[in-house]
């Protein structure tokens, strides 16, 4: 049987289309003009267990896999607004992190908690100058008698608004060119829009969604042994598995919303006549809209390919890197061209292809650009030189 095509995974799709539907265009264009968390549709997910579709049933959660999860991302954004996406922030980087890399007790804290939809995660990662090159952030943990004192700045970081936890990477030793990979460390740190030693000030970004972004400024934020997540010292391992369920995540994402594009093309150019007949019917709108759709049915292959290595615990990094490459691309450009088909329209509130355009173009550039997929690949997979 072909990946994700069990009767498992028809009724999973079956159940979250089922929950997309109950939350149309208005109810996303109405929380992403107020800025503001769509609770409702959490709760829903929460309830039918999608939140903690890969947690373990011991902390409350359905223990599937992320094949299962690309699954449902993909169907809720095909569904429409900011639906899949919302999975990135906490199921992948809050749960996966969690349940991979926590210790017992951080496990029982959070997990359930995740589970039922009363936890939400951010993850404070760029920084202003370190950009793109991680091994370079210069936000740091200062430690004195098993306590750390952090200082630095991060930017773009989303929806810390809405967070009970920030999942915060900061280097614990300095660069050390003979081990690059040792010195970063990863932190939970509680309530990060109230807590002392943070602060605030709001970006101008563009982009549809109803989390806002920031940049943060830690100044003397003091945080203990417990908070950390992993080991000390060997945060970036951990980053690096989790940033592979994010890709999938993003990668799924980026499919169904490039599918909701095709979708929707695909009505309009069925409704809408000019010259007699609906414009659907001229191979100039048709064969771009098929070509579309035949990229992200390719995408779609290697994305699943991806999920179920790692939920077999296989390496999935060419994989997950190739899916998020791919999915960014053929669903911007479905996007684009649904855009096209809708002419005028195309550029109306009223239709959602610009929004859709606005989301996927926005995958090509975070939460990795394509640049460094394709250094990943290029240098890991090819085994060229290092170009970065
Ligand atoms: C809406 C939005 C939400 C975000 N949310 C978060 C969040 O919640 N948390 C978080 O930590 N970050 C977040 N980000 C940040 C995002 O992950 C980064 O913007 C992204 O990774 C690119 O980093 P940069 O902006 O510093 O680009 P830069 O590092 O300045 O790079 C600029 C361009 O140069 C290219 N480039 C740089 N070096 C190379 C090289 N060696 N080879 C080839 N090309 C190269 C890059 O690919 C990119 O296209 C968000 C960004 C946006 C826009």
């Amino acid at each position: 049987m072909a990946l994700g095509e069990s009767e498992l995974h028809d009724l999973i799709r079956e159940s979250v289309r089922g929950i997309a539907d109950d939350f149309g265009r208005e109810y996303w264009q109405q929380h992403i003009d107020d800025k503001e968390f769509p609770e409702e549709y959490w709760q829903a997910l929460a309830d039918d267990g999608w939140l903690g579709v890969t947690i373990p049933e011991e902390y409350g959660g359905e223990g599937l896999g992320m094949l299962e999860m690309s699954i449902i991302i993909e169907e809720l954004s095909r569904g429409g607004g900011q639906g899949g996406i919302i999975f990135v922030l906490t199921p992948v980087f809050g749960g996966i992190g969690i349940q991979r890399h926590g210790n017992e007790q951080q496990k029982e804290e959070y997990l359930p908690k995740i589970a039922d939809g009363d936890m939400k995660f951010c993850m404070a990662l760029t920084e202003p100058e370190a950009g793109t090159n991680t091994l370079n952030i210069s936000t740091h943990a200062e430690k004195t008698d098993g306590e750390f004192s952090v200082n630095g700045q991060k930017t773009f970081i989303s929806g810390v608004e809405n967070a009970d936890t920030m999942l915060l990477v900061a280097r614990t030793s300095e660069f050390d060119k003979s081990n690059p990979t040792h010195g970063v460390t990863l932190f939970l740190v509680d309530d990060p829009a109230e807590r002392d030693g943070i602060s605030l000030s709001e970006l101008d970004t563009t982009v549809p969604w109803f989390e806002r972004q920031y940049q943060v400024q830690f100044d003397d934020l003091r945080v203990t042994e417990d908070d950390i997540l992993g080991t000390e010292d060997g945060g970036l391992y951990l980053l690096w598995d989790t940033l592979n369920t994010e890709r999938l995540g993003g990668a799924a994402s980026a499919l169904g919303g490039g599918l909701r594009a095709v979708d929707l093309a695909v009505e309009y150019t069925q409704d809408r006549e000019v010259f007699g007949q609906p414009i659907g019917a001229h191979q100039g709108i048709q064969h771009p809209i098929a070509e579309s759709y035949a990229k992200l049915m390719a995408a779609r292959e290697i994305l699943y390919k991806g999920a179920k290595k790692w939920d077999d615990d296989e390496d999935c990094g060419l994989e997950a890197n190739v899916a998020k490459l791919l999915t960014s691309r053929a669903g911007t450009e479905a996007a684009d061209r649904a855009i096209q088909a809708h002419g005028g329209n195309g550029f109306t509130r009223e239709y959602e292809v610009y929004d859709i355009w606005q989301n996927l173009r926005l995958t090509q550039t975070a939460p990795v650009s394509n640049e460094m997929v394709l250094n990943f690949i290029g240098e890991h997979q090819l085994g060229m030189p290092r170009s970065y």
